[in-house]
């Protein structure tokens, strides 16, 4: 077990250095319709079925070093060369370094569509974050959370803690009057419908939610079998 907030800090010093922070990858994807993509490198949690995993466990050995300015403008490059109006930062966690995303936010022309895709740990601890990113109005936050309930995030993730601070994201950016949406990971009936249940409770009941289905790569399905829990995504 290991504390996420703990580990955003160690990874932290590792994928960041001043104004620059660790990608391994920039290229067009087809997902959302055409979008272009920058994998960056590092992650606070370590879900059992994540398939970015050299960029999540192995941070130190992974990718270069790049400014918010190189990033946007070769994000901006191939969305322009592909007819793209939107882009975005997977791979790893982007929250991770908030002074380089607000940068890399700043330097996006504001007619692109800018999707942050998150885990949602970092902006559920820190509300200023949340307002921080709150004036970039061409944005929209992807929220992924890694179970429905505390104990199914555990399992997910093997984190002590973290389910809390992802349902405290939807409230900030709820009351941030943000857009969003939520992918929810969960294989378990009954805790769905309980989360669906807290959703409206938090008065969140319009958001869009996504089921994310969890792709079973080889190496994914190793390592869920390994940790016996393959039969949760079979
Ligand atoms: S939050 Fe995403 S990148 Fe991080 S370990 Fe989980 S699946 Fe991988």
């Amino acid at each position: 077990m290991y504390n996420p907030l703990e580990l955003s800090k160690k990874i932290e010093k590792i994928v960041v250095e001043n104004n620059l922070k660790k990608y391994y990858r920039f290229r067009p994807t087809g997902f959302y319709g055409g979008i272009a993509t920058a994998d960056t490198v590092g992650c606070n949690l370590r879900c059992k079925f994540c398939w970015s995993s050299n960029s999540v466990w192995n941070a130190m050995d992974t990718g270069e070093f790049y400014s918010s300015e190189v990033v946007a403008d070769t994000l901006q490059g191939i969305t322009d060369k592909k007819g793209y109006h939107q882009l975005r930062i997977s791979g790893g966690e982007p929250t991770i370094g908030k002074q380089h995303l607000i940068q890399v936010l700043e330097s996006i022309k504001s007619t692109y569509v800018f999707i942050l895709e998150t885990n949602g740990i970092l902006l559920g601890y820190d509300k200023k974050y949340v307002e921080d990113l709150s004036i970039f109005k061409n944005l929209h936050v992807r929220v992924c959370l890694k179970g429905a309930d505390s104990e199914e995030f555990s399992l997910f993730t093997g984190a002590e803690i973290g389910f809390e601070y992802q349902l405290t994201a939807l409230r900030y950016l709820r009351d941030a009057h943000m857009n969003f949406n939520i992918a929810l990971v969960s294989t378990h009936q009954e805790k769905k419908q309980n989360f669906f249940k807290k959703l409206v409770e938090m008065n969140l009941e319009k958001v869009m939610i996504e089921e994310e289905e969890i792709k079973l790569y080889p190496m994914v399905r190793n390592r869920l079998q390994k940790e016996k829990l393959l039969h949760y995504f079979e």
